[in-house]
Formats: C-alpha cells, structure tokens, sequence
C-alpha cells in the first residue's frame, strides 16, 4: 500500500491570521510530505506494507512509528480547522468538558498550558477513554495517545515548525489563535 497524503479541505490562505498561507505551506505541503514519503519508503517490502496506519503507530518502533505517527497527526491536525465551523462545542461533548473540566473557557486555558508546558517537540491532546472521560495529554515528538488506548479527539502541534514563521518564539499565542479555527463539529464527530 502506498500512502497518500490528502488534499486539504481549505484554501492555503483560509485559516489566516491563525495560520498563514507561507505556514500552511511548509507545514503541510514540506514536513507532512516528508512524513508521507518517508512512511512509505520504511514500509515496501515489510510486515508492514498493507498494514493499516493506526496499526503501525500501535506495533512499530523508532523511525517507523516516528514517520507514522507524525504522518497521521499532521492529518487529524489540519483536518481538525475550517475557515467557517463551530466555534463551541454542544451536545454530548460539551456536558463532557463541563463536566471534567469545569467549563469550556477553563478547558481551553488547561489545554493551551499543557502545550505551553511541553518541553521541546511534540503534541497536545484531547483523548477520551473507554468509559467517555475526557484527558489532556502532552506527547512528545510524534506521541500519539493511540498508543495508550485512548481515542484522539483534538490536537494542537507544538513543534516550532507549526508557529515559527508567524509567531516566532510565542507558542502560547499560537495556541491561543488555533480557537479561532477549530471546527467543533468536526471534534464531536470523533466523540
Ligand atoms: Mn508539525
């Protein structure tokens, strides 16, 4: 199986000022890519080859489960905005986040912090568990909390290759600013 990586569902330039066009561009287009490509090239000719991606990001080591995991994380990153979309969570998600976080404005303030307090490379999540409880998780490098059983629901990136180009060294103004893109029914969708 060869891997493909999507084309995404927005203009470059549609999630400005969040993200900009000259991000999205690198971002997506250079370090997913390279992500992709190199998926590829580990799996040919391996046990791996028609296994299924979140299949190899639970049972692969090293480069492998580095270059799939940042593969599939980059595509539930960016697939996670639009331009236009719920801007609040309702219904069976939002009772979770009130009722394990207290409110969404004290999520959305625990969540930036978990991604402000991640030393160096990697990823902040929102997971829930088999009984629906809803966690916030800092992976580092290309974590990913499939690997501990949970089921991903939200992801900022805070690699300095997400805001570097925009915000520089301000990462907590970069998370602030992906509120304004965040799709909700996309993340009830995977509730
Ligand atoms: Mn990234």
């Amino acid at each position: 199986m060869n891997y493909e990586q999507p084309n995404l569902p927005y203009d470059l330039d549609a999630l400005a000022p969040a993200i900009s066009a000259e991000t999205i561009s690198f971002h997506y287009g250079k370090h997913e890519k390279a992500y992709i490509d190199n998926l590829n090239r580990l799996i040919k000719g391996t046990e791996y080859e028609d296994m299924e991606l979140e299949d190899i990001i639970t049972h692969a080591k090293g480069a492998l489960f580095n270059n799939a995991s940042q593969a599939w994380n980059h595509i539930f990153y960016f697939f996670t905005f639009s331009p236009d979309g719920s801007r609040e969570p309702s219904g069976e998600l939002r009772k979770a986040i009130d009722r394990d976080f207290g409110s969404f404005d004290k999520f959305k303030e625990a969540f930036v912090d978990a991604g402000v307090g991640l030393f160096g490379s990697g990823w902040v999540w929102l997971s829930r568990d088999d009984d629906g409880k809803l966690l916030i998780t800092q992976g580092s490098n290309a974590g990913n909390p499939l690997t501990e059983g949970l089921t991903p629901l939200l992801t900022f990136d805070v690699w300095e290759h997400a805001y570097y180009l925009d915000y520089q060294n301000r990462r907590a103004d970069a998370l602030r600013a992906l509120w304004d893109i965040v799709d909700w029914d996309i993340v009830e969708a995977r509730y």
